[in-house]
């Protein structure tokens, strides 16, 4: 196989596969119509290779001339498309200057086709001789005439279009764009045009090569396509990101939210500690008056205050844990453990509210990865809206009932109340805002519902018979052997 047959089938697969690639492009984003015209753009100049490469080979001058009036069709079809890309890729370019460029262009195909073969040759390109195949070949001779401002007409206005419009891109601020794009399509478009004009004057006697010109175009647009990939990618990451970060800003709004609820209770909480500390303080006062001092007395007195002030410290730091914004952790968790918990900070609020709560624990549950913190505040939120539900109840029928199960391949948490039950239409109880309670916010459920989500979990609300409302928690169980 010679040189011209690999190089110009190089080209030529290189327009088709980068044509096929932005055709597809096109094809997922139909909107991006700058990769369709790229798409057409690219196989009018596989077309076009074509075309030279047959030119190349033609055994005498009457092929070579025939070879060069077909070239006219691929190179009509390459400017209208240059036209659709400049414009719908780079968003500007002079209209005007556009249309005289494609109308100069058609002019060239009506003559390529309606004049005689040679004349033809000689009125449009003005070569008279040409290499090809290392020989140099003498073509019908002709003077130049008129006629020859008709391509190269089109050529130059096709210039300052492109040129043009990387002016405009430039003075946007785009000069990444303007220099690639508007450069590459410039150096395709004027060694064209150069080639044309030196051929004209004699200067040069090569046949033509615009294909191997426009490599630089698709060597700029595959680069530019690879940046859109790799902006696309980090642009993922960063949404990503951004919404792990949102969603800890709400898990961390909720947990404040939650606190705000039981912030009175918790002061009872810490009080009832530090009355059983100063009593025994007081204690111990009056047993180092004796005479003698009471010691081991004494020594019990300050042995119970020690666990009294942990027991403090431990509900300060449990409060201080929720309200703490920190990163989500996650960690192998059993829920009736992790209910337990909440059991504990809820103890005071019930007794408050008088509600009698029925625990019923499963023993051995499967772990579930969670982010503890958070999931304690589900459970809290939803403990706390169900004694909201029952405040209107007389005190003996404020039941609430906590459960812990396996469910298929998950764990059931679910909290039932004996309040009003819910609306028919359960769903907008989770909408964001949505709250019967003068004092509410309207985000506990929306909150709980988004945390459980972000454990792959369900948060599902119902009605319970004969009357109150059942919230399941759902989680998967943990991916790990039990
Ligand atoms: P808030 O408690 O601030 O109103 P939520 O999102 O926690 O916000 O609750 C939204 C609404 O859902 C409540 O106002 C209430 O009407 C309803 N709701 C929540 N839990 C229960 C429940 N256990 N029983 C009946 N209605 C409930």
């Amino acid at each position: 196989m010679d040189m011209v047959t690999i190089v110009w089938s190089m080209v030529a697969s290189a327009c088709l596969t980068l044509g096929l690639v932005h055709g597809l492009v096109w094809w997922q984003h139909r909107e991006k119509l700058d990769r369709l015209w790229f798409a057409l753009l690219a196989v009018s100049t596989a077309w076009f290779a074509y075309f030279e490469w047959s030119s190349l080979r033609a055994m005498g001058p009457q092929s070579y001339l025939e070879g060069i009036r077909w070239m006219q069709v691929p190179t009509w079809c390459m400017f209208v498309c240059m036209v659709g890309y400049v414009l719908t890729h780079l968003r500007e370019g002079n209209r005007g200057l556009a249309g005289l460029a494609v109308g100069l262009r058609t002019l060239s195909v009506v003559l390529a086709f309606t004049l005689d073969t040679g004349v033809h040759f000689r009125e449009i390109t003005g070569l008279q001789r040409v290499m090809f195949l290392g020989t140099e070949v003498t073509l019908p001779v002709g003077s130049p005439s008129l006629l020859m401002l008709v391509p190269h007409g089109a050529l130059v206005a096709m210039l300052v279009f492109v040129v043009g419009a990387a002016i405009t891109v430039w003075r946007r601020g785009e000069h990444r764009l303007a220099v690639l794009v508007g450069g590459s399509v410039g150096f395709f478009v004027t060694l064209g045009a150069l080639q044309s004009i030196l051929g004209f004057w004699q200067v040069i006697k090569i046949p033509p090569g615009g294909s191997l010109y426009f490599l630089a175009l698709l060597f700029v647009t595959a680069f530019e396509l690879s940046m859109e990939t790799k902006r696309v990618k980090t642009l993922s990451v960063e949404l990503a990101e951004t919404r792990a970060k949102s969603r800890e800003q709400v898990a961390h709004f909720g947990r404040v939210a939650s606190l705000g609820g039981i912030s009175v209770t918790l002061a009872h909480e810490i009080n009832q500690p530090l009355g059983i500390i100063l009593s025994n303080a007081q204690a111990a006062e009056r047993m180092l008056a004796k005479d003698p001092p009471d010691l081991p007395e004494v020594r019990a007195i300050l042995a119970d205050i020690v666990r009294e002030n942990l027991r403090a410290s431990a509900v300060i730091q449990r409060t201080r844990e929720l309200l703490q914004r920190k990163e989500v952790s996650r960690e192998l968790v059993n829920l009736s453990d992790l209910a337990g918990e909440v059991f504990a900070i809820m103890r005071r609020p019930l007794q408050a509210r008088q509600v009698t709560l029925a625990a019923e624990l499963a023993a051995g549950l499967p772990l579930v990865s969670v982010d503890r913190i958070q999931l304690q505040q589900v459970l809290l939120n939803l403990m706390l809206n169900a004694c909201e539900a029952m405040a209107a109840n007389p005190p003996s029928e404020r039941r609430l009932s906590v459960a812990t199960r396996v469910e298929g391949g998950a764990v059931c948490l679910a909290v039932t109340d004996s309040g009003p039950g819910l609306p028919s239409d359960v769903e907008k109880i989770f909408a964001p805002y949505f709250t019967t309670k003068p004092q509410g916010l309207g985000m506990g459920l929306p909150i709980c519902r988004s945390i459980v989500a972000a454990h792959e979990g369900q948060l599902l609300a119902e009605s319970a018979a004969p009357r109150g409302a059942v919230f399941r928690v759902i989680l998967p169980v943990a991916a790990v052997l039990q």
